[in-house]
């Protein structure tokens, strides 16, 4: 069987260090924030290029915590896409602000920023792009847009980590940059995790805050807070990782271009060749009948995954933001074809080839079907 994606790949290669970091971390008995936290963090926003990271207990924590530092909550609106995880839209309503739905474009599969000045009312607060899969959104215009309207541009980088654009990497384009350390993340801690970039003083100060009960100086507190600390182990597991980050993207763009190669004459691939733009958090195909090409790929023993087989907008939970079927026509077209394939830094090249393999003949079997 080829898996979707294998943690004890990554644990194979880097066990040891972490441990070493585990077992330190213990025995000097801090266990929640503490110097690791502080270390990441400082190493986090210099890899990023902001002048802070906050680190936080999860990427919904730090998208939740961005909005509450911008001054964002009931009664504000907050521009964003349907087409990425639920968690983008959960938190701006654990914010209490309301999210509005733009379509993405249909080759990069990111906002549409053409579509946002139609959407900005005197309740629009701020713009939430997504980086979905890894690739960086139209930032430059979306900046321009959030400049002419007088927005705060806040980054849901969970998957984008170290995706870089003329030399500006993800969470540092927009006011605030969002992270998950998810373990499954490009960069994943080994439980939760997450964090803000940013370069405004006033951004950080209040995350640092909110984060751990509103305080400003212990027991005097002055916010409104939250527990969504990070514990002080996680943050030393992502210290060791760091410093791998680069060369497991690396490893990422190889393998996503390789399928690009081998793929790109029989289905619709991700327009490539993929550069530095793209964190390929995810390698994801588009095939008019996904559900067949994925039964079959099941059948060869290649595993796959759907990011997201249902937009945000049609999902149960947030049907009482009156959006329906029809409404975003390429977040749900999306969703009706997605299919994510096997894709981590270690990836062994023969699965690699038998993805290509069975996808090959699979395409095959239907071209003859319908010849
Ligand atoms: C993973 C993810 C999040 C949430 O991060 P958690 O750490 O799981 O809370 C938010 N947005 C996107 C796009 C994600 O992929």
């Amino acid at each position: 069987m080829t898996p979707f994606l294998d943690l004890r790949a990554q644990y194979r290669a880097i066990g040891p260090d972490l441990e070493r970091a585990v077992i330190s971390t213990m025995r000097a008995g801090t266990f929640v924030l503490g110097e690791p936290v502080e270390r990441f963090e400082a190493d986090f926003a210099r890899y990023c290029g902001t002048s802070f990271a906050v680190a936080v207990n999860s990427g919904t924590s730090a998208i939740h915590l961005a909005l509450l530092a911008a001054g964002i909550g009931p009664g504000d609106e907050v521009i964003t896409v349907s087409a990425t995880f639920v968690a983008t839209t959960a938190a701006i309503v654990n914010a209490g602000a309301t999210p509005v739905f733009v379509d993405i474009d249909p080759v990069t599969w990111t906002m549409r920023p053409d579509l946002i000045a139609a959407k900005v009312t005197s309740r629009t607060k701020a713009i939430m792009p997504v980086h979905l899969h890894g690739r960086l959104a139209d930032m430059a215009a979306i900046t321009a847009l959030a400049q002419r309207f007088g927005l705060v541009v806040i980054e849901d980088a969970a998957q984008a980590h170290g995706a870089e654009r003329a030399g500006v990497r993800a969470g540092a384009f927009g006011d605030i940059g969002c992270f998950s350390f998810y373990p499954g993340k490009n960069l994943g801690a080994c439980g939760e995790g997450g964090a803000i970039t940013t370069n405004r003083a006033d951004i950080a100060a209040a995350v640092r805050s909110l984060r751990d009960w509103g305080q400003e100086g212990k027991y005097n507190h002055v916010r409104q807070g939250f527990n969504f600390r990070m514990d002080a182990i996680q943050g030393a597991i992502l210290g060791v990782k760091l410093p791998r980050l680069d060369e497991w993207n690396g490893a990422r763009r190889r393998i996503a271009n390789g399928y690009g190669r081998a793929l790109s004459s029989r289905v619709s691939v991700p327009s490539g060749p993929i550069g530095m733009d793209h964190a390929c958090h995810v390698y994801a195909i588009r095939v008019p009948d996904r559900d067949a090409i994925r039964a079959g790929l099941d059948e060869a023993g290649i595993a796959t995954g759907i990011h997201y087989p249902c937009p945000v907008h049609l999902q149960p939970a947030y049907r009482w933001l009156g959006y329906g079927a029809g409404d975003l026509p390429q977040s749900e077209a999306l969703a009706r074809e997605t299919l994510s394939l096997p894709l981590y830094p270690e990836l062994p090249s023969d699965d690699v080839d038998a993805v290509i393999t069975a996808l090959t003949t699979l395409t095959a079997e239907r071209l003859a079907r319908t010849a």
